[in-house]
């Protein structure tokens, strides 16, 4: 029996994004590009309008009233984000611009201090170019060496390799959960044990699993984790780093300036404990609401049911899209019920451009994204100039995926007329 009526996730929450309810180019916009960024809800749009228009204030600094609730506010923020990704502490939670911000501290503040020349650092060749280029500038002044990870037959991380690159002289691993090209979902948990018997640091890039999957830092047990509220319906400018309390006590600040200290003399200073010290100066108050919102927003609907969803559509999506023969598909195929991979699609059409793809797309009102997507290194070894992208989230419905795919199918022809 299928329960044909039952209403579906998007069917509830659709209404609590203005933005999806508009032409493109005259069609009803399909947003399939989430995995660049978000939409938000009104309830985040609100979080952030109430701060400025009832409680507009600097944090931390006065004792007036309007200080105190936009403090209150900011750390109830922190508060939310750290049961989200079940942190230890509060304090673990350390606002960021935005994940890159977040591995570019650790890169600085631990990384320049610990890492010596010959000592390993481990990544893989999936890495988005943000947990990737910091590395290069710090092995560069270090000595540090980089080793990566390379993919399986079925493009996935290659956890068997990974065992024979790790080493006593592995003093980081650094590696994306959730692949924003191939999708692919990392032994995260698995990664991080075998990385930990050899005595080393483990920074996980959680920027396509946060929005999408149940996080619990404390069984993955990494060291640091980052992503970026704007994929997880926030807005853009706030991210974060979790990290474990004792290892970020043993970091040195990454920049300084006003919040993150506790005395201050001439010539030298002394620091706050955390979070504050690597939080200098004025943060980005209202976004930091909005992301704590936004976390709301999502415990509110379910991280398990966003999951059993996106799953749905995932498996749906795929099962289109290998009905078209022209189409190479990167990373693993989902399994029957769209588990194993996540809710997003990288794929090539022979000859044809990503970019002319994605541009006949747009006519049809359907957002793609066309390019390397910050993994250059992964496509120049997937041997794929650049690939399109269609990334799905939990307000995205089966009717847009058809919509989706007969535009998909139609520019295929269109540019088969002429290559062909
Ligand atoms: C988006 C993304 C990043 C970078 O996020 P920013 O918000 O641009 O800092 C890093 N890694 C992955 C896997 C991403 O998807």
């Amino acid at each position: 029996m299928t329960i044909t009526q039952e209403k579906t996730l998007a069917d509830k929450v659709r209404a609590d994004f203005p933005i999806l309810h508009q032409e493109v180019n005259g069609k009803p916009l399909v947003y399939f590009d989430n995995a660049a960024t978000s939409q938000k809800p009104v309830a985040v749009l609100d979080a952030i309008r109430n701060y400025y228009e009832q409680y507009n204030s600097n944090v931390h600094r006065g004792v007036h009233t309007l200080s105190g609730k936009a403090t209150d506010a900011y750390e109830g923020a922190r508060e939310k984000v750290a049961k989200f990704v079940n942190a230890t502490f509060p304090q673990e939670i350390i606002y960021t611009r935005n994940a890159s911000e977040a591995i570019n501290l650790v890169a600085y503040a631990w990384g320049l201090t610990n890492l010596q020349p010959g000592d390993e650092v481990i990544l893989s060749v999936m890495e988005h170019h943000s947990n990737l280029v910091p590395w290069q500038l710090v092995a560069k002044t270090t000595g540090a060496v980089m080793k990566f990870v390379e993919l399986t037959p079925t493009e996935e991380f290659d956890l068997e390799q990974y065992k024979t690159l790790v080493s006593d002289k592995t003093k980081l691993v650094s590696v994306v959960h959730v692949s924003n090209t191939l999708g692919c979902i990392n032994p995260v948990k698995e990664i991080s044990a075998i990385a930990h018997h050899y005595g080393a640091k483990v920074l996980i890039d959680a920027c396509q699993s946060v929005p999408h999957l149940a996080i619990d830092v404390q069984a993955i047990d990494c060291d640091w984790l980052v992503a970026s509220g704007h994929k997880m319906c926030a807005p853009t400018g706030i991210g974060f780093l979790y990290g474990k309390r004792d290892v970020l006590r043993a970091m040195p600040p990454f920049m300084g300036g006003g919040e993150m200290i506790a005395d201050v003399f001439l010539d030298h200073s002394t620091y706050a404990d955390l979070p504050h010290k690597f939080e200098a100066g004025t943060p980005a108050i209202a976004e930091a609401i909005g992301l704590g919102a936004a976390v709301d927003y999502l415990t509110n609907i379910g991280m398990d049911k966003i999951h059993a969803y996106e799953a749905e559509l995932t498996a749906y999506l795929f099962e289109q899209l290998r009905q078209i023969p022209e189409l190479r598909l990167y990373g693993p195929l989902p399994n029957s019920n769209g588990e194993g991979r996540a809710a997003l699609a990288a794929f090539t059409a022979g000859e044809v451009h990503p970019h002319d793809l994605s541009t006949i797309l747009d006519q049809a009102g359907v957002a793609i994204r066309a390019g390397h997507h910050c993994t250059q290194p992964l496509h120049r070894y997937i041997k794929a100039q650049s690939t399109a992208r269609a990334s799905l989230y939990f307000y995205n419905t089966r009717e847009e995926i058809d919509v989706f795919i007969a535009a998909l199918k139609e520019a295929i022809e269109f540019f088969g007329g002429i290559f062909g």
